[in-house]
């Protein structure tokens, strides 16, 4: 199908490229006049189809040899970070994260897939003597079966790798329906996936509403697992379509981040941090640090360097030179940011500079990074996610009541401390209660080989990346073996 010269990108149905019953256009939030291309809705009558042949082909996928998977799995992840730089122009395109952020984010997709990819070679079980004499035992993990996956648009080619990885190294099918706001990542992705040496059907893309597909997708008795990130309340939707069917689910979802800094701190670094975990992918970052929990030692001094930095920050379009923060992803999630704006003032926070819509050359969904001061830590604007370039400074006087707001919150994914002192630090990195804590570093920013996810209403189910993975993409099969006859 064409729309000028424009051609529909189609959706991975059953292993066939397919047009759906709509479509929907995707413009780049940087140039509105930018269209970045046309994608297909997938239907109901498409989902079940990919979903019967997905069961079809997990059987033969997960009968491929252990090198076979890890061929594959190389593959895709070279290939992604042998064309960082092209996609992740596309995905700074779509999606608005400055360039640089886009072609780290593919490369670190890639870095994924190969990581994964020598998972498949380190599939080893366990083995025991059994109670009874002449029995032996063996522990091994097989494939769940066939896994939806449903990612957010922020991190639209990261997050749907570290899913997607896992899931086909451990042996299952993929069903992954995208954020629509971002397909033409996922169609980049999947077009990789689909050209290796994989059954027919094994890996889907329905991109779609989530309202619609989405729920389709989540509420099907034909997935053996769901794995999500996104909000909380589309997250608790998911959990209670999928406890109808006691399909297994995985969960990432807001947060609300603390950075400790206190009076020991250097504070050049605790500003660079800040401003990096704070404004860092426009604030749509579930690891952003949108508290900043300063002691009142180096508040005046640390307030006074993170304002000018935030001022001095060069806002723009996602693919101009030099430009430090590209536009807020929708109109919607920026009328929702001006929003937060309005009510942290009524709230008596002191909004020193930013949180104001910018005109640009080009028209798009520009906002300059706000920092509110003079908060506490009972407002919204720092109990709720708001997913903008926003930040708030809460003032305390102590180490001990520094921790406690940092866990004073219904989340609980990262939280960090900036301090030169080794009892503070290892005290803090025991004490806050969130699944990632960090020392001397952003909030924001994690590696690929080892556990990710949070606490409270920050992840529900399993661990993701890392060996933790396999905990959600595997269930374990305990296996008695006797001789049979004694020897
Ligand atoms: P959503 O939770 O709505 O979207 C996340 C994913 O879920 C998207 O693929 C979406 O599809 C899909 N989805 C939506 N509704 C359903 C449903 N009923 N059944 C199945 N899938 C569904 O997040 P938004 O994109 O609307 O962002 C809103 C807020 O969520 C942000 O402001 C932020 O606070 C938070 N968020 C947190 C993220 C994180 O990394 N933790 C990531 C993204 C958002 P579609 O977009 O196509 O409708």
């Amino acid at each position: 199908m064409t729309l000028g010269r424009i051609v529909t990108k189609l959706n991975l149905i059953a292993g066939e490229w397919l047009a759906g019953e709509t479509e929907i256009e995707n413009r780049n939030p940087s140039d509105l006049s930018d269209l970045v291309g046309m994608f297909a809705q997938a239907s109901a009558d498409q989902l079940e189809a990919t979903l019967d042949q997905a069961r079809v082909a997990q059987a033969e996928w997960a009968a491929y040899g252990p090198e076979r998977k890890q061929a594959v799995l190389m593959n895709i992840g070279n290939e992604l970070m042998s064309r960082a730089e092209e996609l992740g122009t596309l995905l700074a395109r779509e999606e608005g994260k400055p360039l640089a952020e886009g072609k780290g984010e593919v490369y670190r997709a890639g870095q994924f897939f190969t990581y994964y990819a020598a998972e498949c070679l380190r599939q080893i079980g366990e083995n025991a003597d059994s109670v009874r004499p002449g029995v032996e035992i063996d522990v091994r993990r097989e494939a769940v079966g066939v896994v939806a996956i449903i990612s957010p648009w922020n991190f639209p080619t990261a997050t749907a790798s570290w899913k997607i990885a896992p899931a086909l190294c451990y042996g299952n099918a993929v069903v992954w329906k995208p954020a629509n706001i971002t397909p033409a990542s996922a169609v980049a992705l999947t077009e990789i996936i689909e050209r290796q040496d994989i059954p027919k059907g094994l890996f889907s893309l329905v991109m779609g509403s989530g309202r619609s597909i989405g729920q389709r997708l989540v509420e099907s008795p034909k997935v053996n697992a769901i794995s999500f990130t996104g909000s909380v309340p589309v997250g608790k939707g998911i959990a209670s379509a999928a406890i109808q069917n006691l399909t297994k689910v995985q969960m990432e979802m807001g947060s609300k981040n603390a950075l400790a800094v206190m009076d020991d701190a250097d504070l050049d670094l605790a500003v660079t941090l800040a401003l990096g975990g704070a404004f860092g992918g426009t604030g749509q970052k579930c690891t952003a640090s949108s508290r900043l929990v300063v002691h009142a030692g180096v508040h005046d001094a640390f307030v006074e360097k993170l304002v000018a930095g935030a001022q001095a920050m060069k806002v723009g379009h996602a693919l101009e030179d030099g430009v430090q923060m590209g536009p807020v992803v929708s109109e919607q999630q920026l009328s929702e940011n001006l929003t937060y704006v309005d009510l942290g003032k009524s709230e008596g926070a002191e909004l020193a500079c930013g949180g104001q819509r910018l005109e640009m050359p080009h028209d798009g969904f520009y906002m300059s990074p706000g920092v509110f001061l003079n908060t506490n830590n009972d407002m919204r604007i720092n109990r709720e996610e708001m997913f903008a370039p926003l930040t708030s400074v809460i003032k305390v006087g102590s180490y001990d009541e520094a921790l406690s707001v940092v866990n004073a919150t219904n989340f609980g994914l990262t939280s960090g401390i900036v301090t030169q002192s080794l009892a503070r630090a290892t005290h803090f990195r025991r004490n806050a209660r969130t699944g990632v804590v960090t020392v001397n570093l952003p909030t924001a920013g994690t590696d690929y080989h080892v556990p990710f996810g949070g606490r409270g209403d920050s992840s529900y189910g399993p661990r993701e990346q890392g060996k933790a993975a396999a905990e959600f993409y595997t269930t374990v099969k305990t296996a008695y073996i006797s001789a049979g006859t004694p020897v």
